[in-house]
């Protein structure tokens, strides 16, 4: 038994899954409350320091076909990746005026700075941070205002919107870096929160859904599992959305893949999930 990360409780866990990757191994158990998924028991955090470092973007670290995290840095895919910023901020309702500034919680390359560049005022305040020191170097190379992790108070300032993207479900322990990224939330700030979800369309998949990745996901959430986290945390759902993110060109070709994205979103089945957070007024 292990107290769920999501809706934070102990229940009997079901064995779900096992997926294996070269020399990491790693079995999916289902929250008896939630359905959310994790791994168990835990990977070491020498294991997950070994895999995060060096390299990491340049490396292919999952089993399923289809997704490589790889594309996702890639300069020629730049333009695909803001399309689905842009996309991402607009079914979330988050207008490019009025946000002052913005915090990148795994900032990587600084890909989303990037994008944020472009699309918000010039005056908007750009931050990111990231647990990889190699990443945070790159981002600085790039000329992104980063510091490292454990420095996040000592900027003496909070944010307007705070972004996870493709990150809570890497973190062993996700109300603690929330607790503590509430603390750097502005009266009117936001939490943005993108993860793989759990239901109907992850089911589906069963041990090849791709976003079961040994030792980096640690746990899934599905949408009760979200909803009960943030109840938990003392924040607000602002809105919560998903989209059928595992459904990339290559496995669904076009014109059949803008059909079922624009289903996935309507009908709510998407795997990927999309939340913005506020602090209770
Ligand atoms: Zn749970």
């Amino acid at each position: 038994m292990m107290t769920c990360v999501w809706c934070g409780k102990t229940r009997k866990n079901s064995r779900y899954a096992r997926v294996v990757w070269d020399d990491l191994d790693s079995t999916w158990y289902r929250c008896g409350e939630c359905g959310s998924l994790m791994i168990l028991p835990r990977p070491s955090g020498k294991l997950i320091r070994k895999v995060y470092e060096n390299d990491y973007l340049n490396k292919r670290l999952q089993p399923h076909t289809g997704v490589d995290s790889r594309i996702r840095y890639a300069k020629e895919y730049r333009p695909t990746v803001f399309a689905e910023y842009e996309l991402s901020l607009a079914d979330l309702r988050i207008k490019k005026t009025g946000v002052r500034s913005i915090l990148d919680f795994g900032c990587a390359d600084g890909v989303f700075l990037e994008f944020c560049k472009k699309h918000f005022n010039a005056n908007t305040k750009l931050y990111g941070t990231d647990i990889s020191e190699h990443l945070l170097g790159q981002a600085k190379d790039n000329g992104w205002n980063v510091v490292p992790l454990g420095d996040l108070e000592k900027l003496g300032r909070t944010f307007d919107l705070i972004t996870l993207w493709d990150v809570i479900e890497h973190l062993d322990d996700p109300g603690a870096v929330i607790t503590r990224l509430k603390k750097l939330l502005s009266p009117r700030g936001q939490i943005l929160l993108e993860t793989p979800r759990v239901g109907a369309l992850s089911e589906q998949f069963g041990e090849h859904w791709p976003h079961l990745l040994p030792v980096q996901h640690l746990s899934l959430a599905s949408k009760e599992g979200m909803q009960k986290f943030a109840r938990r945390m003392w924040l607000m759902i602002e809105k919560h959305v998903s989209f059928g993110g595992n459904a990339p060109g290559s496995v669904v070709p076009q014109p059949y893949k803008g059909a079922y994205d624009r289903l996935a979103k309507k009908l709510d089945f998407g795997d990927v999930q999309l939340v913005t957070l506020k602090k209770k007024s």
